[in-house]
C-alpha cells in the first residue's frame, strides 16, 4: 500500500483539519484525534511504531527514534509527557526539564511525522481511576526506593498502546527494570505489541545519557563517571564468578566518596535472583548530590576453560 500523503478529520463545527502529512511533524494533543490517525495509516496498510518518552530529548531517544525511522513502511509515533503518576511525592516532578520546542526539532531532524503530546487533563480526566500494578518486581530495585514509580509507569505505557495501537514499541535498556515490567505486562496481559530494547547510549568518558544529567554540577558530573566505570569493571570479572563481578564493581565505587550508593545488585536478565553462570545483569542507583542516577550492562557470567 502507498502511505497516504495527508489524513484529515473534522473539527468540532465541521470544519476538515489535516491531522497528518507524508513526510512532515504533526504534533497531536488529544487522544482521539491521534487514535484516528494512527487507525487510518492502518487501514491503509502503514505499520505504526512507538517511541514514549518524557521529552526533554537527548542522543539515546535520538537513537530509538532512528531504530523506529529504520523500519520501511512504518510510521513512527513519539509521545512526550512527563507523566506525574510515576514521580513519587517529594521528587524533581516540577523541575523535570522540559524543552518542547527542542524536542520538536529533534523528531523533525529524524523524521518523525506524529508528535503526540498531551497536557495532564488529556490522559488523566476527572475520575481517571484505573492502574496497572506490576506485581513483585514493582517493588524492587527501583521500586523499593520509589513507591509507586512502576504503576505510574505500566499505567502510562499501556494508554499509550491503547491509543497508538502500535506494531513495535521502543525502550532503552537503560532503564532495564522498566524494560522487565514492561516486557511482563505485554506477555500477561496479551497485549498485540513487539517490543524492541535499544542499547544505552554513552557520553565518551562512559557516563549513560539522561535527562537528569542537567542537574549535575561540574564536580558531580566529575563523580558520575565512576558509575559506568564500576559496571565496566564488574562486566571485566564476568568470567571470574558472581562475587568477583560486585567486588570488582564495588571497589570502583568505594573509591569515589562524592557518590552515595542505593544499591548495586547481579541479576539473572530478567532480574530474578543471582545466577552461577550465564546472562547476567549488574545494575546500579546511586546519587550524586541531590541527583539520582541508575545504570546497568549485560554480564556474561562464563567459567573460564584453562
Ligand atoms: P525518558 O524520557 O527518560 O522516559 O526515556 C524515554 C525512553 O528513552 C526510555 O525507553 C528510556 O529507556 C530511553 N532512554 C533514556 N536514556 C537513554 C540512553 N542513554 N540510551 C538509550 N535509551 C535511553
Amino acid at each position: 500500500m502507498t502511505k497516504p500523503s495527508s489524513l484529515r478529520t473534522h473539527d468540532l463545527v465541521g470544519r476538515a483539519r489535516p491531522r497528518y502529512h507524508a513526510d512532515k511533524l504533526t504534533v497531536h494533543r488529544d487522544p482521539t484525534a491521534l487514535r484516528r490517525v494512527t487507525r487510518a495509516l492502518r487501514g491503509g496498510g502503514r505499520r505504526i511504531n512507538l517511541v514514549p518518552t518524557m521529552g526533554a530529548l537527548h542522543a539515546g531517544h535520538r537513537e530509538l527514534m532512528r531504530r523506529a525511522r529504520g523500519v520501511p513502511g512504518a510510521t513512527t509515533v513519539v509521545s512526550i509527557f512527563v507523566n506525574p503518576r510515576q514521580f513519587a511525592p517529594g521528587e524533581d516532578l516540577d523541575r523535570y526539564p522540559r524543552a518542547f520546542e527542542d524536542d520538536l526539532e529533534m523528531c523533525r531532524e529524524e523524521g518523525v511525522e506524529l508528535v503526540f503530546a498531551p497536557e495532564v487533563e488529556d490522559v488523566y480526566p476527572a475520575g481517571f481511576a484505573t492502574s496497572i500494578h506490576p506485581g513483585p518486581l514493582g517493588d524492587d530495585l527501583e521500586g523499593a526506593v520509589r513507591p509507586g514509580h512502576f504503576a505510574g509507569v505500566l499505567t502510562i505505557v499501556a494508554k499509550l498502546f491503547a491509543i497508538t495501537v502500535p506494531d513495535v514499541a521502543y525502550f532503552g535498556e537503560k532503564d532495564y527494570q522498566q524494560l522487565a515490567l514492561i516486557r511482563r505486562m505485554v506477555r500477561d496481559l496479551d497485549i498485540d505489541v513487539h517490543l524492541v530494547g535499544v542499547p544505552t547510549v554513552r557520553e565518551r568518558d562512559g557516563l549513560a545519557l539522561s535527562s537528569r544529567n542537567v542537574y549535575l554540577s561540574p564536580d558531580e558530573r566529575e563523580a558520575a563517571v565512576a558509575i559506568s566505570a564500576a559496571l565496566s569493571a564488574g562486566q571485566y570479572a564476568g568470567e571470574q564468578g558472581p562475587a568477583a563481578v560486585l567486588d570488582a564493581a564495588r571497589a570502583v565505587l568505594a573509591a569515589e566518596p562524592r557518590l552515595e550508593l542505593d544499591y548495586l545488585e547481579l541479576r539473572d536478565d530478567e532480574l530474578g535472583p543471582t545466577p552461577e553462570i550465564g546472562p547476567a545483569r549488574l545494575l546500579v542507583a546511586a546519587r550524586a548530590g541531590k541527583t539520582r542516577l541508575i545504570d546497568n550492562v549485560a554480564v556474561s557470567l562464563v567459567r573460564r576453560v584453562d
